[in-house]
């Protein structure tokens, strides 16, 4: 798609990101009459992590059904778990036929976001240009930024490395000694791909995770014709889906305990398929299932079963430029090593771009969390999708987006109706929200001991939404302006809380920043 050099000046809404939470919003917007607004894409093409992670065997672990926009089925789905090309292909002729991609700009990566106090304004700097808008919504994502740990000679290395998210496509792994490192969700659908065709691979296992048989198949030609010709059976199939997916809740977050049983279904699935017990006792996960996301896979197991495989459950101490050495002296000769190690999630470098009130960053006050998962204190005008607390284990998060649309549509229709240049969460509201948040978490599977990204440095979930999902769609379905401190549109000066610590209008307790941003 083209990449483009001009910038309007000024748009009323800026959207940051054209994946998922992007185009859906996008769309919504549209649909509800407004459309002064722009997307801004660091990318030449729309999808986000669908577009970015295209490696071997990439595939949605969320039935498809359920993982599509509500007002947008897709009736054309092969697999009843879509693969990554379709979801990309899904998301480009969603951005197509809605209209949302004349209000794309390609090629607009933003550098900076800064909240304008006495203009009641986001100025946007991007790496071609500038603009100014009233409300900005962040669709950036949480699994947009690969982490790749820095390991001690990595830059020594003089083999090919790549990470999950930005394969390369024309390097040839065959005959290849390969490592992979990360056994996580990437890592269990690229191994059995690239197993069959490299020499040895070696696996390195820092944490054996739960695996269970994964139930995807084949979407018959039966099925495709109904949900093409009767939409009403495409609904029925997704919300059997959705609310099987809300009884799992039950396990994550009210009685942990019902887990076991899910864990002696994937002891199972792993006797199975692993003959070896040597290897079986190496593949035996050491914390509770559920506390990291539970993964899905027949080939997993078949894979590192193979002759060509090891799994290597040392520590990684030192990258030479021809091995991969262990702290207990194993030293393993590869030529390509492979970053199957996920994303900087609750330290997204977005945080660092965006500037609220007093020029804090959002990751000074993101630790603290938000408010409903959407806005933050310290930051007009701002919408985070996907924010601090959204986070599934057991569902589609495209159901929390559009929940995340609506409040935003309202927030919008609040703005309007009460004559509004910003609206901004009270700091009281935003800290009383989390500590509840907190407490609903404490005692969930999350919370039972194991290390995982839905974790701060601090220990605290900021990822995980505690509850149903329909309990996040009852809190978002109206913007409960109580809740803010509201600058009207004559005066846009922000006005100080009515209430709470925060007098400061920076949006942070006071004597809590020290330390608080990376
Ligand atoms: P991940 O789940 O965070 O897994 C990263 C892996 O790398 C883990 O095994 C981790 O070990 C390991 N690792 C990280 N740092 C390491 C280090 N310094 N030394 C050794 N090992 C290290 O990342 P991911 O597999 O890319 O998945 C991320 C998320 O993306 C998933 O949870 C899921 O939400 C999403 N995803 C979804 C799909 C899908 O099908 N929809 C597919 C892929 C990814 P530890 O476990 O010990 O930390």
């Amino acid at each position: 798609m083209k990449v483009s050099d001009t910038l309007p000046a000024h748009a009323r809404i800026v959207i940051v990101g054209a994946g998922f939470a992007g185009i859906g919003t996008a769309i919504r917007l549209l649909q509800a009459g407004i459309d002064d607004f722009v997307v801004l894409e660091r990318a030449a093409d729309v999808g986000g992590t669908w577009r970015d992670n295209h490696y071997p065997g990439c595939q949605c672990d969320v039935p498809s059904n359920l993982y599509s926009f509500s007002f947008a089925p897709n009736p054309h789905w092969t697999r009843t778990f879509a693969p990554q090309a379709e979801i990309h292909e899904y998301l480009r002729r969603c951005a197509f036929e809605h209209g949302v991609v004349d209000h794309i700009h390609f090629g607009h990566g933003v550098v900076d976001a800064t909240w304008v106090d006495e203009a009641a304004h986001w100025r946007l700097t991007t790496g071609r240009g500038e603009m100014t808008a009233d409300v900005v919504v962040l669709g950036t994502g949480a699994l947009s930024e690969p982490a790749t740990p820095d390991f001690p000679g990595l830059d020594t290395f003089d083999g090919k490395t790549m990470h999950t998210a930005a394969w390369d496509h024309e390097y040839d792994l065959t005959e290849e000694r390969v490592a992979v490192i990360g056994t996580g969700a990437s890592a269990i659908q690229v191994v059995p791909e690239i197993q069959p065709m490299v020499d040895r691979l070696v696996v390195f296992q820092r944490t054996a995770p739960w695996i269970m048989p994964h139930p995807d198949r084949q979407v018959s030609s039966v099925e495709r014709r109904l949900f093409k010709t009767m939409p009403w059976t495409q609904r029925l199939a997704r919300n059997v889906t959705y609310w099987g997916r809300e009884l799992y809740v039950l396990g994550f977050v009210h009685a942990p305990a019902v887990m076991h049983a899910a864990e002696r279904i994937s002891t199972a699935h792993m006797h199975q398929q692993v003959h070896d017990p040597a290897l079986r006792e190496k593949l035996t996960p050491n914390f509770s299932l559920g506390c990291k996301r539970v993964l899905l896979s027949n080939k997993w197991y078949p894979a590192l079963s193979q002759d060509n495989v090891r799994v290597e459950s040392g520590s990684i101490a030192e990258i030479r430029p021809r091995s991969i050495v262990t702290t207990d002296g194993n030293e393993h000769t590869v030529e390509t090593i492979i970053f199957a190690t996920g994303f900087h999630v609750t330290d997204h470098p977005i945080m660092w771009l965006v500037h609220g009130r007093g020029g804090r960053t959002l990751a000074d006050c993101y630790r603290r969390g938000a408010y409903r998962g959407t806005t933050a204190a310290g930051f007009p005008n701002l919408f985070i999708m996907m924010g601090p607390n959204t986070g599934l284990g057991h569902s589609s998060m495209v159901f929390m987006m559009e929940s995340q649309m609506t409040y935003l549509l309202d927030a919008l229709r609040t703005m309007d109706r009460r004559k509004l240049a910003a609206v901004e969460p009270r700091t009281d509201v935003v800290e009383r929200y989390n500590a509840r948040l907190q407490e609903r978490l404490a005692d969930t599977v999350w919370m039972s001991g194991c290390s995982s990204w839905y974790l701060d440095d601090d220990g605290n979930n900021r990822t995980l939404w505690p509850g149903f999902t329909w309990q996040y769609r009852l809190e978002t379905v109206r913007f409960d302006a109580d809740a803010y401190e509201l600058t009207p549109v004559h005066d846009p000066v922000a006005v100080p809380a009515a209430e709470g610590p925060d007098v400061s209008g920076t949006g942070c307790p006071p004597g809590e920043e020290e330390g608080a941003s990376a």
